[in-house]
């Protein structure tokens, strides 16, 4: 347990079947629903008729705004999709001070479990907001539906949690931790629990049977909602496998199904602590998910640079300390990460 008054306390979750079907139970008729156009195609006539939808085009706050007084005239939204449907139907909530329910159609990535929205400013990410959805809803089935990588792309906001442990410590043992967030070994423990079911599960996430959806929505719980209840500390939770993330984004403006470079920063991150453990190895070598730089269009010059610039994204971004402030790149590095990762997809 953790000795602090801080509460851990996730977001109502229910997980079931012909979730969506109940709506027409509770809707009210001043409902819109904010999803995306693929998606919208394939599940509209499980929805009741007639009902106002919103399709996400921007993440930009000056062209959000400009929805605003629209959203004002809603009473209920209801996000419908991934994680940009997601953060735009709790910022509309936010913004209107609308109900909100949330129904992800894949585990792709932990935003469902959090208060804030990730929208752009000149491109830029702010995590803004503060939104707690009546419920979020986990059908089974739709989940089920959702093509494998993005549901194994899930795991990334799981195994961050250990990257952004091993990162905390190294911060502890230089005496570098921020004054705001001191090495707090429960909250790390917690954490890295959360890895350990992720791991101990691989039978069922393989296969994405409720079991596996289970493991990998009680980490996102975690990560998305301890953020907050430990005092918007991000430190349990993420680290150099994420700042890598960021960096790449930034670098390439590309778009990414997320657990994708954050996988590859996560072994980038276990490289430098010296720290890849076999038990990962098996995981990702029993999965199939591909997280070479081919497999998410761009190639390796990318990830070198990357790497190269990625102690300097760190210190100009003020992120939180760790083995991004101090390791060496070198091109070795870039080569040891590279067979690394095509041991794992067997090239
Ligand atoms: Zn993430």
């Amino acid at each position: 347990m953790i000795s602090s008054i801080n509460k851990f306390n996730p977001f109502p979750t229910i997980a079931g079947y012909n979730l969506v079907d109940e709506l027409k139970n509770f809707i009210v008729s001043d409902t819109c629903i904010i999803t995306m156009k693929d998606i919208w195609e394939l599940y509209n006539h499980r929805f009741p008729k007639n009902i106002d939808v919103y399709f996400v085009h921007t993440l930009e706050e000056i062209e959000l705004d400009k929805e605003i007084e629209k959203f004002n005239n809603y009473k209920m939204v209801i996000g419908f999709g991934g994680g940009q449907a997601l953060d735009i139907a709790k910022y509309f909530s936010w913004k209107c001070n609308l109900s909100l329910f949330q129904f992800p159609t894949s585990i792709s990535v932990d935003a469902v479990f959090g208060h804030r929205s990730g929208i752009r400013r000149g491109g830029n990410v702010n995590y803004i907001g503060w939104a707690i959805p009546e419920s979020v809803f986990i059908d089974y089935e739709i989940i089920q539906s959702a093509p494998s990588i993005f549901n194994y792309s899930g795991i990334g906001d799981v195994l961050c949690f250990y990257t952004g442990v091993l990162d905390w410590q190294f911060a502890n043992k230089k005496n570098k931790c921020e004054q705001k967030w001191k090495y707090n070994s429960e909250l790390a423990a917690e954490s890295l629990k959360y890895v350990d079911d992720l791991l101990d599960n691989i039978e069922h996430v393989k296969t994405m049977n409720e079991r596996g959806i289970d493991t990998i929505v009680r980490a996102h719980q975690w990560g998305g909602n301890s953020f907050y209840s430990s005092g918007w500390n991000p430190r349990h939770i993420e680290g150099i496998e994420h700042f890598f993330f960021y960096n790449l984004e930034f670098l390439t403006n590309k778009k990414f199904i997320h657990g994708q470079p954050v996988c590859l920063g996560f072994i980038l991150g276990c490289l430098l602590h010296n720290k890849l453990e076999d038990k990962f190895l098996d995981f990702f070598k029993s999965l199939d998910f591909n997280f070479t730089p081919d497999a998410m269009n761009i190639n390796w010059n990318d990830v070198d640079n990357a790497l190269s610039t990625l102690k300097n994204y760190i210190e100009k971004n003020n992120l939180w300390y760790g083995i991004g402030n101090e390791f060496e790149y070198s091109s070795s590095l870039l080569d040891q990460l590279r067979d690394t990762v095509h041991s794992l997809n067997k090239i």
